[in-house]
């Protein structure tokens, strides 16, 4: 890593943290994880066979600050934010939570080899058989520039190191629109307690009036009950991702993929309204 840090909660030895990993999510922010990979977490909770590690990759720099916050440097708001996002690796326990600390225009920069370079060396290290990233259709850039780097990475490995599955998950922008046979369903709805103590972590986020805990616990409960119209709830809670895993490991663009969702999405639209014309 190039001025990232890593950080154990259980104080294992650095290589044994990255290898033991199962489950890894990949996202921009401090917060991300906790807001949209929930259901991955609870998964690997107090498992034995699983480990959820995380990585953030911007620095929180750029971070919107108010309140007990509002004077707060950039510098400060860096230290803050560090020290949130490990807390939470320590209450989630976490197998490790490394934080590359690039700035938002250093992950946008798609001419920069840099964010991929780290990634791919995490990914070749902690070989996990599940990866989560943010989803395409997000309409925050320096997620999805999160995502693409993150496929980059996973382009970059060795086929003897490469995940089973690869899931882009709903952030700012759900995946509801989705047709209901391609989303995929994280049960968010293990351990209430744990999810809240998570997200409420995040003080210098939430503390402004930003209401992220409220809004992401909300969603999860709106996606359970609207999955399917007919069917009585499968789960009381959940959060949807996209199976990304052909994208990744194919040569087709990005782009295409999502806009090949999209018009699947635009045809059940117009098919329902020309049927009920
Ligand atoms: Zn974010």
């Amino acid at each position: 890593m190039k001025q990232g840090v890593l950080y154990v909660p259980d104080g294992t030895p650095a290589e044994s943290a990255l290898r033991r990993t199962t489950d890894l999510c990949v996202t921009a922010h401090q917060d991300d994880v906790e807001l949209w990979a929930y259901g991955p977490i609870a998964a690997c909770y107090a498992k034995r066979d699983k480990w959820f590690s995380a990585v953030t990759v911007t620095d929180g720099a750029g971070s919107p600050r108010t309140g007990d916050y509002g004077s707060f440097t950039d510098e400060q708001m860096k230290q803050v934010r560090e020290k949130e996002q490990n807390a939470a690796a320590l209450i989630g326990g976490y197998g490790f939570m490394a934080q590359l600390k690039f700035s938002s225009a250093a992950v946008k920069d798609g001419a920069s080899p840099d964010v991929t370079a780290d990634l791919t060396e995490i990914l070749l290290a902690a070989r996990p058989d599940v990866v989560y990233t943010h989803n395409l259709a997000d309409k925050h850039d320096t997620h999805v520039a999160v995502a693409l780097r993150t496929i980059a990475a996973l382009r970059a490995l060795p086929k003897d190191a490469r995940p089973q599955k690869v899931y882009a998950l709903e952030g700012w922008r759900d995946l509801d629109w989705m047709c209901d046979e391609d989303k995929v369903c994280f049960d968010t709805a293990g351990r209430p307690h744990l999810s809240a103590a998570l997200l409420g972590v995040f003080d210098s986020q939430i503390a402004g009036g930003k209401r992220y805990d409220s809004a992401a616990e909300g969603r999860r409960l709106a996606n359970a009950t609207f999955f399917a119209s007919h069917a009585t709830d499968a789960f009381i809670s959940a959060s949807y991702g996209m199976d990304i895993t052909e994208l990744v490991f194919s040569d087709a663009e990005p782009a295409a993929f999502i806009a090949a969702q999209i018009e699947k999405f635009k045809k059940d639209v117009t098919d329902r309204l020309e049927a009920l014309r």
